[in-house]
């Protein structure tokens, strides 16, 4: 099975994208965790911010958070699977940061 970021980075390629700079990926994780409140908002509030004809999906909205995330983790060389195991192993053995 095909690492989520190997999917990241294939598609990054496939369109040309290129974050600048970290400082980049970190502003569209934010836009992305924005994205992924609007469609929260509109589901369980019937509140429309935006485009009220635009399809908002949070499963979608979800995962681009989680590519995002993703891909900031990847800038500063920071193995996402590996910090969430080492983090919770941490939490489960008492240890509380
Ligand atoms: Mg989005």
């Amino acid at each position: 099975m095909t690492h989520p970021l190997q999917l990241i980075k294939r598609y990054f390629e496939s369109k040309g994208i290129t974050l600048a700079t970290k400082k980049d990926a970190y502003v569209f994780l934010v836009t992305e965790v924005g994205e992924l409140g609007d469609a929260i908002m509109r589901q369980e509030n019937g509140w429309v911010r935006n485009d009220p004809t635009k399809e908002v999906d949070i499963a979608d909205e979800a995962a681009d958070v989680f590519m995002m995330l993703w891909a900031l983790a990847d800038s500063y060389h920071v193995d996402l699977d590996q910090a969430l195991k080492n983090k919770l192993e941490r939490k489960l053995n008492g240890h509380h940061d």
